[in-house]
């Protein structure tokens, strides 16, 4: 039997405790495992598959994308309204399929590839895609200081909050096409301002995977006003993947769950990602040795009609002396395995750490920070 322990516990039934000092905590991927108790919690969100079920090749399901529909609605972070739902394999293959729709529209011998840039710190599958595809009709632009026009297609994504930062991103390159990346703009990581509303210049990409926890189920979803390019975006899914239909089954459920538990879900999600910070600012403010990104200005959350700071997915952090130039690698010696600035755009002094670990393994990793912080 294989088991798998808790950062810090090991033994077959993971009942040892490791030392402290000496073992290794791992914050480095994005695996939500803070909603796993709260599902176990809740068994009645059960999905039972027969083996007959769907056995063709399928669609998307209409009831997913209207349980999509009400989420937004009843949290308020997004007009769904007069625009189409793309569904996908994680918002991973969303994204793709808008490079592809997008750059394809304007495909001809006469114009560039478009550039797909986006500012500095950003998410590190953005360039990583670009790269795979080494395509003629998209590549990475390293810099958003552009100027976009008919000849020379730009695509901007602005992650919003920003993985690893948790800032708010706007479009700053004229005449761009925005893709925002909207995979935190949920109340447990930010307070909802208002409901997000794009034109045909824009569209929103959000995933579940952030949402219930469920990204091992690989769903997202794009909102894209504009009817031809999610007919665009849809012929890339259905090329590359088709859709899977176990797993919509799975995500109407729990979004349904979420629906009727009238933010139960996200109420449990916002109390240990407030835990989290409180935690964090605590022990980094015991040294000047790390730094932690400043959070945006607390505001009006409408969701919960409440004044509220952000709570980001990710501490972006930043050494601050000599000594630890690396940061990760200085982090990694003091047994914390984080991302390292570099993939993200940055310089090496910022490392960056998830926060969505379960509750076990964040109070190990606050513990190992007390040591580093100290060290
Ligand atoms: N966008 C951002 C900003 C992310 O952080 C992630 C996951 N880490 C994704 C997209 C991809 O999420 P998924 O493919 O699971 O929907």
């Amino acid at each position: 039997l294989t088991c798998f322990c808790h950062a810090c516990w090991s033994g077959p039934d993971c009942s040892v405790q490791e030392d402290i000092k000496t073992c290794m905590v791992n914050a480095e991927s994005g695996s939500p495992f803070l909603f796993e108790d709260y599902w176990v919690a809740h068994p009645e969100a059960e999905v039972r598959i027969k083996p007959s079920y769907q056995e063709g090749y399928g669609w998307y399901q209409p009831q997913l994308e209207r349980a999509i529909r009400a989420i937004h609605a009843q949290v308020g972070n997004a007009v769904t309204d007069d625009r189409h739902i793309v569904i996908g394999m994680g918002s991973q293959q969303v994204l793709t399929a808008a490079f592809f729709a997008v750059s394809n529209a304007s495909r001809s011998p006469e114009v560039d590839p478009t550039k797909i840039c986006a500012e500095t710190p950003y998410y590190n599958s953005y360039p990583r895609t670009a790269a795979w595809f080494s395509s003629s009709l998209f590549e990475w632009s390293n810099t958003t200081d552009l100027e976009a026009n008919a000849a020379s297609p730009v695509i901007q994504v602005m992650t919003s909050p920003n993985n690893p930062d948790g800032s708010m991103r706007n479009k700053t390159v004229p005449g761009a096409f925005g893709i925002y990346d909207h995979a935190y703009y949920w109340p447990h990581f930010t307070p909802i301002s208002a409901a997000v509303e794009y034109g045909d210049e824009d569209i929103a990409v959000f995933t579940l995977s952030k949402l219930t926890g469920h990204a091992g189920s690989r769903i997202g979803w794009g909102i894209v006003k504009d009817p031809k390019l999610a007919e665009m975006m849809q012929t890339y899914i259905v090329g590359d993947s088709g859709y899977v239909q176990e797993n919509q089954l799975r995500a109407t459920h729990l979004l349904h769950h979420a629906l009727a538990d009238q933010g139960g879900l996200l109420a449990y999600a916002r109390e240990h990602m407030e835990h989290r910070w409180k935690v964090l600012h605590e022990v980094v403010s015991k040294s000047s040795r790390l730094s932690l990104q400043a959070l945006g200005q607390a505001q009006l959350d409408k969701w919960t009609g409440t004044v509220r700071s952000p709570s980001p997915a990710y501490a972006w952090l930043h050494c601050n002396e000599s000594k630890d130039q690396d940061c990760h690698a200085a982090m990694m010696a003091g047994g914390i395995i984080g991302r390292p600035g570099s993939a993200f755009g940055a310089d090496s002094s910022f490392n960056r750490l998830e926060l969505l670990m379960q509750p076990a393994v964040f109070e190990t990793l606050a513990a190992k920070l007390e040591l580093f912080v100290n060290g």
